[in-house]
């Protein structure tokens, strides 16, 4: 059986990049967006009630990690990229139907725009269906995964004076915490696990519409050297 599926909304993110976004939902809750519904979700009525919960279930398409031939088994990053395990044992973009499942937390409604944080997702993203968190059916107490059983831990994230000034100046005018937002991307570490960089290495990643340069003067502690406009 096939079934076709129409988005219902696209998320504009600050995230213009899949290099340093956080692995799953709430690791940064300063990541932000808003996801804009699409016709004939755009209007009030779809959204009614809403305003009654905290956090929504996205489902959406991993719109940039699509492929035609399926995968049994993937390498998930969090196992350090050299164990494979079952697609269906992981979380992994490359997946059948490509479908992700995020919660996230529900910032604002309007008609036709849910205002968004904690996100793990990409600009762009198509989403397909949105639910409500229900806390009592959700929240599994006794729930356990072996493989995943702590957030990742976080390193330590240090600033350039002038970095800290420019992320400053680039947060008010922007109207987004985006020193904690690089702090808290940063501090996920988004170098691939087999790297071990270089201190002469510079790393870089568009957040909204600047650009974040970092070094690694330890491997376990990131420097960030600058934040400027993307040009
Ligand atoms: N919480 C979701 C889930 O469990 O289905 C996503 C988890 S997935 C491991 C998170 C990663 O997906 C992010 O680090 C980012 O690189 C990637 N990603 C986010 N949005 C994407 C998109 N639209 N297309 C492809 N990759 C995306």
């Amino acid at each position: 059986m096939q079934h076709t599926v129409s988005p219902v909304g696209i998320v504009r993110s600050c995230f213009k990049e899949k290099f340093a976004i956080p692995r799953q939902q709430q690791l940064a809750p300063a990541a932000r967006g808003v996801l804009e519904l699409l016709p004939p979700f755009d209007h009030g009525d779809a959204v009614a009630g809403l305003e009654h919960v905290s956090h929504v279930w996205l489902l959406f398409l991993f719109h940039q990690a699509l492929e035609d031939k399926p995968r049994l088994k993937v390498r998930p990053p969090r196992l350090g990229g050299n164990k494979s395990m079952g697609v269906f044992a992981t979380r992994a973009t490359h997946r059948p139907n490509g479908i992700g499942q995020s919660v996230v937390r529900l910032e604002g409604v309007e008609p036709g725009r849910l205002l968004l944080s904690g996100i793990d997702l990409l600009d762009g993203t198509p989403v397909l269906d949105i639910k409500p968190y229900v806390p009592y059916a959700d929240r599994v107490a006794d729930a356990c995964n072996l493989m995943a059983s702590e957030a990742p831990v976080a390193i330590a994230v240090g600033w350039e004076d002038s970095a800290l000034l420019q992320a400053g100046a680039h947060a008010l005018r922007l109207g987004e915490p985006l020193v904690e937002l690089i702090e808290q991307c940063l501090a996920q570490d988004p170098r691939p696990a087999y790297q071990v960089p270089p201190v002469e290495r510079v790393y870089g990643v568009k957040f909204w519409d600047v650009q974040v340069r970092w070094h690694y003067p330890q491997l376990e502690r990131i420097q960030v050297l600058e934040v400027t406009l993307d040009s």
